[in-house]
């Protein structure tokens, strides 16, 4: 019984998330943009993440499967995969909103980019990713399978690990010491830690 439960958490979470995405992806395809980074690359990048935090989970959500990994779901697994999921989700849809307009999916910068600093963005540099990896870990919680819970921590680990010092430097292209300066006073993702 627990299990559906924890299934049906991770469900919900998942389409939470692209109920908030929805309307920014659509005026992204509208805003234009003015630089992009290696398109090949981010495909490549989004695909490993995609396949970490929504193929492999969906198909042990549906199949049960791969039934070797599976083990005993602990009961407070589900209770704080739901915290950790509410709390990636409050985070995901306040990033949207101080982004705005400059947000893209991949790397890009836009027509009238502006640097944002404020909001969530005032203390770390990287809140929407930091959103991300609260849903990473959430789905570890919620997914009692070896392979589907962590692969989401693995999937957008990788996407993290090869964009966030790339996406800085093409700020630091666009933005010069405006970004220095904004570094130099904010961490990544966990303020005062990393
Ligand atoms: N890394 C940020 C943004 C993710 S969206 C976060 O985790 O919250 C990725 C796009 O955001 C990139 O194409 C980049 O152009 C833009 N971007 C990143 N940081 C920004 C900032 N502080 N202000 C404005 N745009 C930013």
């Amino acid at each position: 019984m627990t299990l559906i439960v924890a299934k049906a958490i991770w469900i919900v979470g998942v389409v939470s998330w692209c109920i908030i995405r929805y309307p920014h992806g659509r005026r992204a395809r509208r805003t234009p943009k003015v630089r992009r980074s290696d398109r090949g690359r981010e495909i490549v990048l989004m695909a490993i993440s995609a396949t970490g935090l929504g193929v492999l989970p969906s198909i042990y959500v549906i199949a049960n499967a791969p039934a070797f990994a599976n083990y005993a779901l602990r009961p407070w697994q589900p209770w704080l995969g739901a915290a950790v999921f509410a709390a990636a989700l409050w985070l995901f849809q306040r990033t949207h909103k101080d982004l705005g307009r400059n947000w893209s999916v991949t790397l890009e910068v836009r027509d009238r980019h502006t640097l944002v600093t404020n909001g969530v963005y005032s203390r770390v540099r990287h809140p929407m990713y930091l959103a991300f990896w609260l849903w990473a870990v959430a789905q570890a919680l919620l997914l009692p399978n070896w392979i589907a819970g962590p692969a989401g921590l693995i999937g957008f680990g990788t996407l993290f690990l090869l964009r966030v010092g790339r996406e800085e430097a093409l700020m630091i292209e666009t933005f010069g010491d405006e970004y220095r300066r904004y570094m130099a006073r904010t961490s990544r993702i966990l303020p005062g830690i990393y």
